[in-house]
């Protein structure tokens, strides 16, 4: 046995062109190994292939060229092993509005064969929060909680993996933290591997062990969440002064612009030199400052850096 929840070699899509839309290939040859155990991110800007790559793991997309091993089992030549080994909360909020939430657990683990003395709906209703919507219409509930709900769908076959796609986009700050909750006890005590899509690279930050960034379709970064953050330790602060300055101070490690608003960009790293040196100097250059906000880096440095690299 293995120690990687995933292995992906080879992988392309292709969607076929349709009406007016031409040909897409969203996923250009992925080389993708993702550790057992592990709570893994991958990151990439809108129309990256996330989703394309995810749909795959799922069975929901058929792939075009390459392999996908799930839990050590080849997705063509035992897709019931590899399916029965990974659960997904999709992007799109698609619920059955026929169904409560009590149902629609039960039909999941029906269509998985889940046995009725192995099924543990009120479990899961529990755990994501909805006990007192066991028997309400999906219709009804909100989108906080269909997302909940098609977190609780994706674990009724009690899968080794779980996949998340942009689990907390869109979703307020409470329903968030109960997710990363739900999402953090179930690696730690259940050693299930997770996969999260997200463009939030705070999430990424707080939430993932290791990274990849798929971009265009193709793989342009993969490493340790900290290796990766750890590049990215540039930093700027943003100076609104009093009066425009008639001379710039001159600090070590620190670049100054001059923005067309009037205010002043200190460019610097991190690792180089404190915010408060920085702030310091300006004080010692005899700039008041009226006001002062920084500007981090952000997902979109890290792709600016790694597209510019490559
Ligand atoms: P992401 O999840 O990273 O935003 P997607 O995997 O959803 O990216 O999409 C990748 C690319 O494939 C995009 O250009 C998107 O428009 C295209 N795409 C996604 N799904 C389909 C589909 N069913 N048919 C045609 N094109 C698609
Ligand atoms: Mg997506």
């Amino acid at each position: 046995m293995s120690n990687d929840a995933i292995r992906i070699q080879g992988l392309r899509k292709t969607y076929k062109a349709q009406g007016n839309a031409p040909a897409k290939d969203a996923l250009k040859g992925i080389d993708l190994t993702i550790p057992e155990g592990s709570v893994f991110g991958l990151l990439g800007p809108n129309g990256a292939g996330k989703s394309t790559l995810i749909n795959i793991l799922a069975g929901l997309v058929k792939k075009t060229a390459g392999q996908v091993e799930i839990w050590g089992f080849d997705q063509d030549k035992n897709p019931r092993q590899s399916r029965a080994s990974i659960g997904v909360m999709p992007q799109e909020l698609n619920l059955d509005p026929f169904f409560t939430p009590r149902g629609a657990l039960e039909v999941q683990a029906g269509l998985y064969g889940v046995p009725k003395s192995q099924r543990r709906s009120d479990e899961i209703l529990k755990m994501v929060g909805l006990e007192d919507k066991a028997h309400a219409y999906a219709r009804t509930l909100s989108g906080g909680m269909r997302r909940r709900l098609l977190l609780g769908k994706a674990l009724v076959h009690h899968p080794h993996i779980l996949v998340l796609d942009e689990p907390t986009a869109g979703v307020d700050i409470e329903l968030r933290q109960m997710l990363w909750e739900n999402v953090r006890k179930l690696n730690r005590e259940r050693g299930m591997t997770i996969i999260l899509t997200t463009h939030y690279l705070e999430e990424a930050e707080e939430m993932c062990d290791e990274i990849a960034i798929i971009n265009k379709g193709s793989l342009i970064a993969r490493d340790s969440t900290k290796n990766l953050l750890g590049q990215l330790d540039s930093r700027t602060i943003v100076i609104d002064p009093s009066e425009r300055p008639d001379t710039l101070p001159d600090v070590d490690h620190v670049r100054i612009e001059t923005r067309e608003d009037g205010t002043l960009a200190f460019h610097y790293r991190a690792s180089d030199i404190s915010a408060d040196d920085v702030l310091d100097a300006v004080r010692d250059a005899g700039i008041r400052i009226r006001d002062v906000r920084t500007e981090q880096p952000d997902l979109e440095d890290v792709f600016l850096k790694l597209t510019r690299a490559a």
